[in-house]
């Protein structure tokens, strides 16, 4: 067909009208670099003839002489080039400006900016209540990003009731999450002690890292703090069986606190990394605990609309092409399946090829004798004085024989 949405042409065109608008882009920072260091010299050079000249003035007037002609003249020649100088720069500030609107331009061009026509108008149909859904997840996507007095904000501004049960997980994550940017343990200790079964039901091994943060934290601390980590060993002992090697490599640490960790072959213990890692790990499995997704919905419906839209833009030309309208009509569906690669895999699925909805709760998918499989309200459907017969290898059946399939 020749609009295969993968065609390596099409990213290899994309790629290049990003290129358009970065060189015009360049281009400005560039010419802004030049001027700020312009500008700052000829202002440093006015501000030194300026300091000289006012100091000839103090002069004058200790000695209490008169306003000499030479030196009034020299004053009228500074205030000139005062001026020459704030007009010059007035003007090549403003040269930027075309470059800047340059810039602007090349988006326009390189970049179709008509994409209201990719979703059907239907889908707002219920505008209000679609604001609302936009709303909750834009406000939910701030909650999670820890920008808590703009989400507090954005509920004000737009009447949106969001009760503190759905706040308090977000709350209680950034908190802790501050801390530990913080490098202050204290209260993701608190919280994973807390959740201590619940956390080893999930395989987690937060607790075990947050305690041999603090231990290491202790052996930084050098010879003095040798029985205050060995008492703080103690600790370890829950997880002795699951984290052995690693409680074996603390302990070995030990013997070179006196020398000092940071030369031993122990050094490693000590690198920043752990405190990134600690909190990558502390989000991720304190977010499926609670049920919460680690990135929020807002950004993963972005991110997959940013693959999905280019594919879109390429149906959407076809169809207008070949004026083969209708074929997109139905509201909570694409034309096409946008294949958005393994990161946004959740969960199985099941589309009934006869009526084309996916299956739920109360229309599950049936396995039918033969090993063909459609939904419920198909099968009903398909039913005809008691005997079902399969629509793909039209063997007949008792519908009762079908079998609800689980995924
Ligand atoms: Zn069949």
């Amino acid at each position: 067909m020749g609009t295969d949405p993968a065609d390596p042409p099409q990213a290899e065109a994309t790629m290049e009208q990003c290129a358009c608008v970065e060189r015009e882009l360049d281009k400005v920072l560039q010419k802004f670099l030049t001027y700020g260091q312009h500008c700052e010299q000829s202002l440093g050079e006015l501000l030194h003839y300026v300091g000289q000249l006012r100091a000839e003035l103090a002069g004058a007037a200790l000695q209490g002489t008169p306003l000499s002609a030479t030196l009034s003249l020299v004053m009228s020649q500074c205030c000139r080039k005062i001026k020459d100088t704030v007009q010059k720069l007035a003007s090549d500030h403003k040269d930027i400006h075309s470059s800047v609107s340059r810039v602007g331009k090349a988006i326009d061009r390189n970049f179709d900016s008509e994409i209201c026509g990719i979703v059907s108008d239907a889908v707002w149909d219920a505008r209000e209540q679609q604001q609302q859904i936009l709303q909750m997840a834009i406000v939910e996507h701030l909650y999670q990003q820890g920008m808590l007095s703009v989400a507090e904000e954005l509920c004000q501004e737009s009447t949106l009731n969001v009760d503190l049960d759905f706040k308090q997980p977000f709350l209680e994550l950034n908190r802790i999450l501050e801390a530990l940017h913080e490098q202050d343990l204290g209260p993701a200790l608190e919280w994973a002690v807390s959740h201590r079964q619940r956390l080893l039901e999930l395989n987690s091994s937060l607790e075990f890292k947050l305690h041999r943060l603090h231990f290491i934290r202790l052996l930084a601390g050098g010879p003095e703090k040798q029985l205050e980590a060995l008492s703080y060993a103690r600790h370890f002992q829950p997880f002795a069986q699951l984290h052995q090697r690693e409680i074996q490599v603390m302990m070995g640490s030990l013997v070179y606190l006196r020398l000092g960790l940071e030369k031993s072959p122990y050094c490693h213990l000590l690198d920043n990394s752990h405190w990134a890692e600690i909190c990558e790990t502390f989000t991720r499995d304190a977010c499926s605990l609670l049920g919460l997704s680690v990135e929020s919905p807002l950004s993963v419906s972005f991110a997959s609309g940013c693959v999905a839209l280019p594919v879109l833009m390429n149906i959407k030309a076809v169809i207008e092409q070949r004026q083969c309208t209708g074929v997109w009509s139905h509201k909570d569906e694409l034309p096409i399946e946008i294949e958005l690669g393994m990161k946004c895999w959740y969960h199985s699925v099941f589309a009934c090829p006869i009526l084309r909805q996916q299956t739920s709760d109360s229309n599950p998918p049936i396995k039918l004798i033969c090993g063909h499989v459609i939904s419920r309200d198909a099968l009903n459907k398909l039913i005809n004085g008691g005997k079902l017969k399969c629509p793909y290898c039209p063997m007949e059946q008792n519908p009762a024989d079908g079998k609800r399939i689980i995924f």
